[in-house]
């Protein structure tokens, strides 16, 4: 009967080698340790029991990967599944790629995640390949890991290899566990449009906090503060206005619970309002509205109620679900009522964390100190920070040397959502970065080389945020369901136009959402905000302003500029359905192997074995040695013995002269392809009838 091994189990039920060991142990199975085997029967009734349990066991299993370019068939040996689940997988990304052609980094992590794997680059990179390809004989790689596992006595070469590397990731700590979870304070951003009030409130809210005394010793600016309010804390970033919020959503760091949004209530909603208010819902982020200047005799909060009502967002009292507390940040009217629906909407939000959780967070600024060094913020998402934690943070690393809290006292320890400011970074990291505490020092200087190793990689490939043009391609991916767009324009008729004229398209599978619209030229915030929603934006009439212009040189946003409507949204329904540049895949012809070189007056041929599918005269055909692609060129002669063909079909032998190339090695693979240009009607578009239109809106 078949045998399979334990790891291999564990792997396919998506359990650690523990849980599977203890399983068997439950079915009467006793078994020494991740490489011994059992039998397919066996194998069976701890499926059962899994899936039977399912929910109860979990964990993904942790791959270690080399750092370059794997092709489909060796990804397949690595990680022990089929090469089918893998091939098909891309497939319904729209890839079509033969086995043996090497994949990108990035399609290689999505892929592994999208198997249920979590990732890692081997630490040493080339040193560690080559002592494994050492112990190997053919097949490639067997470097996948599984967490928390102890060698067996008895080994092969081969496993103690495997037992090298799972070590290493046995240093991944556990992650997060539910029944650990406690609540955590909130984190607020306060929004709104200029000189509405946001700087007042924050300060009002800071200085009534502390004593008067303590006020004046505050030096130390570390971009977010504590509040005590019976008995709770509530962190305030310091930085008003949406444009760190916005900055660090682009950078995937998702740091504010909860948006306080400041309306004037002599002023209204204005333009930067309705930016705040689409920044948060882009994040998905709860609002509550702080109607400010109320103190003021020409305030006029109803009118900032109907304002709002109009952009969606309808009061409580009118039987909506926005909270709005009229407030003075200036005379500190209303203020403790604010700070008490921040804390009841937290509550409803059930913000929790895991105290004792590896712990990371992001970073929320960072600067360097003239005398002590690169000062970092953080606020911490998951566990505790301590001093003399060795920690990772973007592409540097260091040691907690010093850790102080906003008032400037130094603390030993930082809970989940509490700001400190750390000294002990080798270098400034970036606002954004994901900090993470790690082992020790040497940990952390390898991953943050491998992650700069991996930042100059993705330079070189740049991965560009949405494009009209590879929105087709992207949502035949998977990747995106919905276009985001933004929309500027000259005039209020304008955006209104467009805006009536996106809403009618529709599409069975695509949503169409503007996430922002406005009067005026495409400005940074647009960029940003565009960036951190993966957003396009549709100018008309409109030019991008300088800001813009600068923000641009960072964020790769695509920015499409018209002067007329039709031809505005004619590139967006083309794009909708990939027309605006055809999509080309490849199909694999065929794959011969090299058996032989020959010498002709034509130059070097190489005489194969067709294995599978077919040659063809002209097709454009890639050497692959090793599983890496050495040329890419031409077959221009096709001989089957002294005959000129024009295909040569699975099964036969033939001579190949391929254009430009000729250093073939025995063994080598031809692997013959076809490019195909796969396009869509707009025909699939249908306009949706203008009363409907009308009542959606
Ligand atoms: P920001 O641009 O949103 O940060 O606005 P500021 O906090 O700088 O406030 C702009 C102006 O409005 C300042 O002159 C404040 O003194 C004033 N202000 C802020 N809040 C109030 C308030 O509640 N009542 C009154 N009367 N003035 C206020």
């Amino acid at each position: 009967m078949a045998k399979i091994r334990i790891h291999q189990l564990a792997r396919e039920l998506g359990i650690s080698n523990t849980e599977l060991i203890e399983l068997l142990r439950e079915l009467g199975e006793e078994v020494k340790s991740h490489s011994s085997t059992i039998d397919e029967a066996t194998a069976e009734a701890v499926r059962e029991l899994v899936q039977e349990r399912t929910g109860k066991v979990t964990g993904p299993q942790i791959v270690v990967l080399p750092r370059r370019a794997l092709p489909p068939l060796e990804l397949a040996e690595r990680l022990k599944v089929d090469l089918g689940t893998i091939m098909s997988q891309l497939m319904k990304w729209g890839t079509i790629v033969p086995p043996t052609q090497p994949l990108d980094l990035e399609v290689i992590v999505k892929l592994v995640k999208e198997l249920g794997y979590e990732f890692q680059f081997e630490r040493d990179g080339g040193k560690q390949e080559e002592a494994k390809t050492a112990v190997e004989t053919e097949t490639a790689g067997v470097g996948v890991a599984v967490a928390g596992e102890e060698s067996d006595a008895v080994e092969t070469e081969e496993e103690t290899a495997v037992a090298a590397v799972e070590e290493e990731v046995e240093e991944k700590p556990p992650e997060v566990k539910p029944e650990r979870l406690r609540p955590r304070p909130p984190v607020i951003t306060v929004m709104g449009h200029v000189d509405h009030g946001k700087t007042t409130l924050l300060d009002y809210i800071r200085k009534t906090n502390i004593a008067e005394r303590e006020y004046g010793q505050i030096t130390q600016h570390i971009g977010a503060y504590e509040v005590e309010w019976k008995g709770r804390t509530i962190v305030f970033i310091d930085t008003p206005g949406h444009e760190a919020f916005t900055a660090l959503r682009a950078r995937g760091a998702m740091v504010t619970d909860i948006v306080v949004l400041v309306v004037a209530a002599d002023d209204g909603v204005m333009p930067q309002t309705v930016e705040a208010i689409n920044h948060a819902r882009a994040a998905g982020v709860p609002i509550i509205v702080a109607i400010n200047k109320i103190d003021r005799p020409d305030a006029n909060p109803d009118r900032v109620k109907v304002q709002l009502s109009e952009l969606g967002l309808v009061p409580e009292e009118w039987g909506g679900e926005t909270i709005c507390v009229p407030i003075s940040a200036l005379k500190g009217q209303g203020v403790d009522e604010l700070l008490e629906m921040i804390l009841l909407v937290a509550d409803l939000m059930e913000l929790k964390a895991d105290p004792q959780a590896p712990a990371w967070g992001y970073i929320l600024e960072a600067k360097m100190d003239p005398k002590r060094g690169p000062m970092a913020t953080v606020i911490v998402k998951q566990g505790t920070l301590r001093k003399g934690d060795w920690v990772v943070a973007g592409t540097t690393y260091g040691r907690i040397r010093l850790m102080t809290d906003w008032k400037g006292n130094e603390v030993k320890e930082a809970p989940p959502s509490k700001p400190v400011a750390i000294l002990g970074l080798e270098e400034l990291p970036d606002a954004g970065d994901k900090l993470e505490v790690v082992e020790d020092g040497k940990v952390a200087k390898e991953i943050a080389e491998q992650r700069a190793e991996l930042k100059r990689l993705q330079q070189l490939q740049p991965t560009r945020r949405i494009t009209l043009e590879d929105f087709f391609a992207q949502m035949q991916a998977g990747k995106v369901k919905e276009l985001n767009l933004i929309v500027k324009a000259d005039v209020q008729g304008s955006v209104d136009a467009i805006t009536y004229a996106l809403s009618r398209l529709e599409h069975p599978e695509v949503k169409i959402n503007i996430i922002h619209k406005g009067v005026g030229d495409v400005s940074e915030n647009d960029v940003m905000l565009a960036a951190a929603s993966n957003a396009v934006i549709l100018g008309f009439n409109v030019r991008v302003d300088p800001s813009g212009r600068r923000a641009l040189q960072h964020e790769q946003v695509d920015v499409r500029l018209y002067r007329i409507i039709y031809e505005l949204i004619d590139d967006v329904k083309k794009a909708i359905v990939g027309l605006l540049e055809p999509i080309r895949k490849e199909e694999i012809l065929g794959v011969a192997e090299v058996r032989a070189t020959f010498k002709t007056r034509f130059g070097i041929v190489a005489g194969c074995y067709v294995r599978s599918g077919r040659l063809v005269l002209n097709a454009p055909c890639r050497v692959i040695r090793n599983g890496q692609v050495v040329a890419t060129t031409r077959i221009i002669s096709l001989r089957h013995y002294t005959e000129d063909r024009t295909e040569i079909p699975e099964g036969m032998e033939c001579g190949v002269g391929l254009e430009d190339f000729s250093a073939f090695e025995i063994g080598d693979l031809l692997e013959a392809f076809q490019v195909v240009e796969v396009q869509r009607s707009v025909e699939e578009i249908r306009e949706k009838a203008p009363e409907l239109v009308a009542a959606q809106q």
